[in-house]
């Protein structure tokens, strides 16, 4: 990761950072506040990179022959039980809470909605304990959860109605194969877009615990979530975050 400072007296309060992701491909260049900022502040630069990541990977898998079967107005990975971070969570909270009414009141509506049906299925416990649990409960869990048939709070005739927020989990659902296969999340013809887990790397971002703890959020319940739990993570400069990041990704990939 190399850094460009801005030149004294630069009324841009932000710097260039340069990062490397994956072996091979250009660097990607971002633009990072300058001072200290929360977590929430450096998500504008992580969705910057995943969308770069995204970008490359499509064209990547156009090159060999396999294009991406996902199309505008198709969203089964929408009724996944979709987990995000900490940080991605506070800040779709705050996206609800900036709204105007009545549109603030319809998303909160629906959020209370799902997190209903999640208690009534018995999904909202092991949903909020995800990180803990073991790879046949969570089957149990993603079955479940798609049985119910859940939309997401924010899916809106069959579209992302925050697309350009959506979180990192959201930007990376691609498949290659025919878009009739998501319709049994088990299928095992699915063949998902293999990209940098840009999304985990960002559930460990704030852990301070060592090894890294995943802070997961089941995203319908993360209005809830965040009103359960306040936020403790001082802030930090931007580099820092973005070199945890950096971190946090490669122990991930490892
Ligand atoms: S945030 Fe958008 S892309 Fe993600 S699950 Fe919800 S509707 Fe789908």
């Amino acid at each position: 990761m190399a850094t460009e400072r801005p030149t004294a007296g630069d009324a841009d309060a932000v710097h260039t950072v340069t990062l490397q992701i994956g072996e091979s491909g250009e660097p990607i260049r971002i633009a990072l506040p300058t001072g200290t900022i929360a977590p929430e502040g450096v998500l504008p630069a992580l969705q910057t990179i995943a969308d770069e990541v995204v970008r490359r990977g499509i064209a990547a898998a156009r090159d060999r022959g396999r294009p991406i079967s996902c199309t505008a107005g198709c969203a089964a990975c929408c009724r996944h039980l979709a987990v995000i971070s900490d940080v991605e969570a506070r800040a779709l909270a705050g996206l609800v809470d900036r709204m105007p009414e009545p549109r603030r009141s319809l998303l909160r509506a629906r959020f209370a909605s799902a997190a209903q049906r999640m208690a009534a299925a018995g999904l909202a416990a092991p949903a909020l304990a995800i990180a803990a649990l073991s790879a046949a409960q969570l089957r149990a869990l993603a079955d479940g959860y798609f049985r119910q048939h859940i939309d997401c709070p924010f899916l809106e005739d069959e579209r992302c109605s925050i697309y350009d927020e959506r979180p990192l989990v959201c930007r990376r659902m691609l498949v290659t194969s025919p878009a009739e296969f998501c319709a049994d999340p088990h299928d095992s013809r699915v063949r998902a877009l293999r990209l940098p887990k840009l999304a985990a790397a960002t559930l460990l971002l704030t852990s301070d615990e060592d090894p890294p703890q995943p802070a997961a959020v089941p995203l319908p319940l993360a209005l809830d979530w965040v009103q359960a739990n306040a936020a403790t993570v001082p802030p930090r400069g931007a580099d820092q975050w973005m070199l945890r990041f950096v971190q946090r990704l490669a122990d991930t990939e490892a």
